[in-house]
């Protein structure tokens, strides 16, 4: 499958064996992609780069890339060669290992979005969602369902992507939305091949507040009950034939008959 090339990616790798980067590899596959915002703004993609370079030995710290209006560069190998370790989350969080089986260190590829002071968002935006949807390709991901927020993997301690995100008046949500699209512009509309499964339970966790209804893949459906955010809701089976929200029409079918709308979950 091809993929349309829209920016380069720059290598700036830190020096090894550091903190940054100790040069470990990780546990392929890769299963998934963890967006960031560097938490400081105005700083921009090189000069993140910059100051990890300077720091490589304070810190067990880092991400693969770092991202802003003019410029992708990879710092630790994840693209352009193969993928090391980097640290971008937590290792003691549990919430990776829920939904993907792993820790985000291990098996994620860090991504950092660098917002405000004179970086031009709309631009940034764009090479942000470009990079995610390449890596997804990359390593052969779903193009939805793959991608998670730091602050949704740390809670207590992170607001991540969502924070620098909302300098370009855009939330989570959409985010996830766009990348999804970025993917099927970039590939012309082609989906990765799905492996031979006709079993199609599985557990999803609810990204907004979300309400069961009775029956029906329908907002008309009588609700049944709702789960709050964070929710992980276990399925039997699902359609994409679904009413449609906000351009999507997948909902998911509980053990008990019920649906609910697959654009609030993850
Ligand atoms: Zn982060």
């Amino acid at each position: 499958m091809n993929f349309i090339k829209k920016y380069d990616i720059t290598e700036d790798h830190l020096t090894k064996p550091s903190k940054r980067r100790p040069g470990s590899s990780m546990q392929l596959p890769i299963k998934f992609i963890v967006a960031h915002d560097t938490g400081n703004r105005g700083s921009t993609a090189r000069g993140n780069v910059k100051y990890y370079e300077n720091s490589r030995n304070d810190m067990f710290a880092s991400a693969h890339l770092f991202v802003d209006d003019k410029e992708i560069i990879e710092c630790i190998p994840a693209l352009l060669s193969t993928p090391e370790k980097a640290y971008h989350v937590r290792a003691n969080v549990e919430q990776d290992n829920i939904l993907f089986g792993s820790n985000a260190n291990e098996s994620a590829i860090g991504i950092e979005y660098c917002y405000g002071g004179t970086i031009k968002a709309e631009e940034a935006y764009r090479r942000y969602l470009w990079v995610i949807a390449y890596t997804i390709h990359k390593f052969n991901l779903k193009p939805n369902g793959s991608v998670v927020g730091h602050f949704f993997l740390d809670p207590t301690r992170k607001t991540d992507p969502v924070t620098g995100l909302a300098h370009s008046r855009r939330t989570y949500e959409q985010l996830l939305r766009d990348i999804e699209e970025e993917y099927l512009d970039c590939t012309g509309g082609l989906q990765p091949v799905p492996t031979e499964n006709h079993d199609r339970r599985g557990t999803v966790i609810t990204t907004a507040k979300l309400n069961i209804r009775k029956g029906l893949p329908s907002t008309r459906a009588v609700i049944v009950t709702f789960a709050p955010i964070g929710t992980q809701l276990e399925y039997v089976d699902w359609t994409d034939d679904g009413e449609v929200i906000n351009g999507i029409s997948r909902w998911y079918k509980t053990q008990e008959g019920n649906y609910f709308w697959g654009g609030g979950v993850m």
